[in-house]
Parts: structure tokens; C-alpha cells; sequence
């Protein structure tokens, strides 16, 4: 996320452009520098004399990005309820949960086979 600011602000300079300005939270700044990239890009490729090095950077950061993603996402829960009302959070490859209101222990394929929790509307 840095780097790819200090990329865009190293070539704001080169093209003596303004220095380019980060609106609202992380995931819209990241946005907002991928899209400001995307469109230099071609100009980049072309009169950047450290593209390599970007391509490079950018190649790595993807790598980066994919590994943690990839490795250690953690598995997607749902909530089903119990029999006594109590909202359970199971993952698709559960071993087994302990409903810890009223104490009932199902396997996995029982707490899968739990109807789905109805998310309350507010
Ligand atoms: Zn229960």
C-alpha cells in the first residue's frame, strides 16, 4: 500500500504533476492509487526509467498479497441455531461444536445440518 503510494508520488514528480492527495479510509486510498496507476501506466511503461523496478515491486506485492491471503484465510463461518434458540458459529469443515447455552454437542455433519440463524433485522 505504501509503496504503491511512493510510486505514484515518484511519478506525480516526474510528470510535475500535483502531489496526489489520499481521501477517506485505507481501502478507498488503496483504490484511488491503484486507479491513479492504472491510468499512468501506459506513460510509465514508456518514459519510466525505473518501470522494471515497479513491474518488479508490483509482481512481489501480488505474491505477497495472494500468500497471505491464500495461506491463512480464515474459513468462512455461518451461524445456525441450536435447538434452545442459541446462535451457533460453525465452519464448513467443523469437527463438532459444543452449544455453550445448553451444553449439546453435535458432530460435524449435525451442526451442519442446524437451520441456518435468521439474522435479525435491526
Ligand atoms: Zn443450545
Amino acid at each position: 500500500m505504501t509503496i504503491l503510494q511512493t510510486w505514484l508520488i515518484d511519478w506525480h514528480e516526474q510528470l510535475d504533476y500535483r502531489h496526489p492527495r489520499w481521501d477517506g479510509d485505507l481501502q478507498q486510498q488503496c483504490d484511488q492509487v491503484v486507479k491513479r496507476l492504472r491510468i499512468l501506466l501506459p506513460w510509465a511503461a514508456e518514459r519510466h526509467g525505473a518501470f522494471d523496478e515497479f513491474a518488479n515491486e508490483l509482481a512481489s506485492l501480488k505474491r505477497q498479497a495472494e500468500a497471505a491471503t491464500g495461506g491463512e484465510k480464515p474459513p468462512r463461518r455461518v451461524g445456525v441455531s441450536c435447538t434452545c434458540g442459541h446462535t451457533l458459529r460453525v465452519t464448513l469443515d467443523t469437527a463438532g461444536v459444543r452449544c455453550p447455552a445448553c451444553s449439546t454437542q453435535y458432530g460435524h455433519s449435525e451442526a451442519l445440518q442446524l437451520p441456518l440463524a435468521v439474522r435479525r433485522a435491526a
